[in-house]
């Protein structure tokens, strides 16, 4: 019998650590434990000796206590080889990624009880007429003296001397009240014949229990949800617990809705937003399995599940479950990961699915289930360009005149339009008429934009803000300020001008920054209480608005300059997302999509609808540029608020690149985003091909290198910024 365990504790700058077992302690591993560091407790797990070495190997005889277990379960093996995978795969400190499933301090503190009150059922002998009419009103209920006294319409003191008496007893009851089980058979949808196939497909996966990724391809309003909602029933007739991951937390409320109206009551929801007694409520009852549905953004990935059934990543496409900051992961591939270790099927539901997801399918590592088309008597939307250089706007305007007509047709029919542009404010780029100052953030390598709703302009990069002046603080001119290139807000502006009856929206992150927000959104489009909806990105996903007939996409081209290695596949996402927003129910959509350049290969591909095509010849593209799926890209940015250090440092680590058949290193370079949040960066981009363990190369480069602490170097692998 050994006494020393090994700890992984919260500090990600000490590797594990051992300790002793005090006597009467007993551990496993997965035990979450407190364990004394210096003059302070910290939280750990304890593992398995073999799979993680310590460097501070330490005599028994200097060993110091374990302090306390935490009495909840022990983190499952599944979990903490995720979390090692996921440690070594992305280059972070197993302690940082073992804080994403501690993420409630609160619920390790064991169970919390409350002392509640009830009739023990003798009645005491000699009772004042008083005290037996309360015991009678209060039957068999329970509750605080305070709530029975109420019941009993007496004093506190009447149930007081009740208890002394022996005619009410005292009860100690978990404070964490235990959540309802979701009802497969709640309301069973009839589904068509594509969908029924798919469905039954995916509940056998559930029902067999073992690991099998599944690409669930539908067009948008196909039912991809309605389908695997049937895998989730499976899960929870099995009382397995199923985790469903969503891109943006906007998303949730409607979500809820959905799945208390196929289910009769809504499942767990994980999110930043959470109070701590109800990430203590939901993550105590996650990790005991009485959870069965949970449905969270990527932080919900690392949660301590107790016998996971089933992972469905929605709109797995997105680029938001790419995690950009702390650890640098994917939660769609760290989902398939977990699906892998737990043994459980996994669901990545896309009407576009991202090239790397096709390219697994294509070599038969993930079965891919299609919905061709969509769901009932709704039909795709027709989709036409609107060439800006031969139609263009008016001067000072945005909206080409076909798209004006359009709009001006769907409002007198009574229906809505959606104009799309993924820019938020007023204006990108303000500037002084006079002298031709521009305004730079101060933290930034950045322009900042106007927000005219708040008169404020504002760094889209790190928040910074200040009011919108009055006069040029370069020449002193007084209201020289123009805006130039239009956000969504002058877009609204237009729209207001045009049609001034007109209920407009705006949606963007400034406008819509709680699930309760996106709700009364999705109320008000449902009531009918707006015609137009102006948006960002934030409206291209999920919602389902049948009387949505028109979308306009005011500028295509915006997301394509920048060079990024996604840019196209990135707009050909986006703009068929938001284009099927449009014709979801009974009446057919329209969508238009202005553009400087419609014979481009994405726009051609939009408007043809032959994704197929698209998709094979951008897949061509990076197997011949050797980019991912292909090959591999690892970003290695190098900051500080010193700016000679960083870049002292950056030279340092390109000097000391390795030299590896298949890999090649460029830079160091400033990055696009020379300066961020004070910080100057420099960036090296390693390339490498798919077969070499890039991730154990750059260990062995970094590991060996020294620099002073006011720098910060970080590892991105799988970049999808290249800011
Ligand atoms: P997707 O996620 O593929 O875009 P949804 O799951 O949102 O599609 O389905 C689009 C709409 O069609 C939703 O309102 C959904 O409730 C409805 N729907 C889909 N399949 C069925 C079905 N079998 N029975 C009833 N309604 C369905
Ligand atoms: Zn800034």
């Amino acid at each position: 019998m050994s006494s020393r365990a090994r700890v992984l504790i919260l500090n990600a700058a000490l590797g594990p650590l051992d300790y002793r077992v005090p006597a009467g302690m007993d551990v496993a591993p997965g035990s979450i434990v407190v364990a004394p560091l210096g003059p302070r407790q910290l939280l750990g797990v304890v593992w398995e000796a073999e799979r993680m070495p310590s460097d501070a190997e330490v005599g028994d005889n200097r060993l110091r206590n374990l302090l306390a277990v935490a009495d909840v379960p022990p983190l499952g093996a599944p979990l903490r080889r995720l979390i090692e995978w996921t440690a070594d795969y992305y280059l972070a400190p197993p302690a940082s990624v073992l804080r994403m499933s501690l993420a409630s301090t609160s619920a390790l503190e064991g169970a919390r009880t409350a002392t509640e009150y009830r009739a023990t059922g003798t009645i005491p002998p000699r009772l004042t007429p008083q005290r037996e009419q309360a015991l009678e009103r209060i039957g068999d209920r329970q509750g605080l003296i305070r709530e029975l006294a109420q019941l009993a319409e007496v004093s506190d003191a009447v149930i007081r001397g009740l208890v002394k008496v022996g005619g009410i007893e005292a009860v100690e009851v978990d404070i964490d009240s235990p959540y309802p089980v979701p009802d497969p058979l709640h309301h069973v949808p009839v589904l068509s014949p594509d969908q029924r196939a798919a469905a039954d497909s995916l509940v056998k996966g559930v029902a067999d229990h073992i690991f099998t990724p599944t690409l669930l391809d539908g067009v948008t309003g196909s039912g991809k949800t309605e389908v695997y909602f049937e895998a989730v029933a499976q899960a929870i007739r099995d009382s397995r617990q199923t985790l469903v991951l969503l891109p943006e937390i906007a998303l949730t409320e409607p979500f809820l809705k959905r799945f208390h109206d196929r289910f009769g009551y809504e499942p767990i929801a994980w999110h930043s937003g959470l109070r701590s007694t109800q990430r203590r409520r939901a993550w105590r009852a996650i990790a005991s399995g009485e959870a069965l549905v949970t449905v969270g953004a990527r932080s919900a990935l690392f949660l301590p599940y107790r016998d996971l059934g089933l992972i469905v990543v929605d709109e797995a496409h997105e680029t938001s479950f790419k995690q950009e900051e702390g650890v640098h992961y994917h939660a769609r591939d760290v989902a398939v990961m977990r699906g892998k270790f737990e043994g459980c099927p996994v669901i990545l539901a896309s009407a576009t699915p991202a090239i790397e997801t096709r390219q697994q399918v294509a070599t038969g590592r993930y079965a891919e289930l299609k919905l061709p088309g969509r769901f009932g008597v709704a039909e795709m939307p027709t989709i036409e360009p609107i060439d800006l250089i031969n139609e263009p706007p008016e001067r000072g305007r945005w909206l080409a005149p076909r798209l004006v007509q359009a709009m001006q047709a769907t409002l007198e029919k009574r229906e809505q339009a959606l104009l799309f542009l993924n820019r938020r404010g007023y204006a990108p780029l303000t500037l002084c008429r006079t002298c031709g100052h521009r305004f730079q953030c101060p933290n930034c390598t950045a322009w900042m934009v106007e927000h005219r709703l708040t008169r404020r302009l504002a760094c889209h990069h790190c928040g910074h803000a200040e009011p919108t002046p009055r006069v040029c603080p370069e020449c002193q001119g007084e209201d020289t300020l123009v805006a130039c290139g239009p956000g969504v807000e002058r877009i609204a502006d237009e729209v207001a001008a045009l049609f001034p009856e007109a209920k407009t929206a705006v949606v963007t992150s400034d406008t819509i920054w709680s699930p309760a927000k996106a709700a009364e959104f999705v109320d008000r489009m449902e009531a009918g209480d707006i015609d137009i909806v102006v948006g960002t990105q934030l409206v291209t996903k999920g919602y389902h608005f049948p009387n949505l007939t028109l979308v306009g996409v005011v500028d295509a081209d915006l997301g394509l300059d920048g060079g990024d290695l996604r840019a196209a596949e990135r707009t050909f996402q986006q703009i068929r997302q938001v284009s099927g927003r449009a014709g979801r129910g009974e009446k057919p959509g329209h969508v238009f999509i202005q553009t400087h350049s419609p014979a481009a290969q994405v726009m051609q591909a939009l408007i043809t609808g032959d994704a197929d095509a698209f998709y094979a010849a951008e897949t061509e593209a990076r197997k011949d540029a050797g980019a991912p799926p292909f090959g591999r890209y690892a970003a290695i940015v190098v900051s500080s608020e010193d700016q000679r250090c960083a870049h002292d440092t950056a030279n340092l680590v390109g000097r000391s690149a390795p030299q590896v058949e298949g890999m090649h290193v460029y830079g160091p370079a400033p990055a696009p985003l020379a300066m961020l949040r004070g910080r100057h960066r420099y960036r090296l981009l390693v390339h490498a091909k798919r077969a070499l363990d890039v991730q154990d190369v750059i260990r062995a480069w970094l590991g060996t290198l020294d620099w002073p602490s006011k720098v910060r170097v970080t590892v991105d692998v799988d970049p999808y910024n290249f800011l």
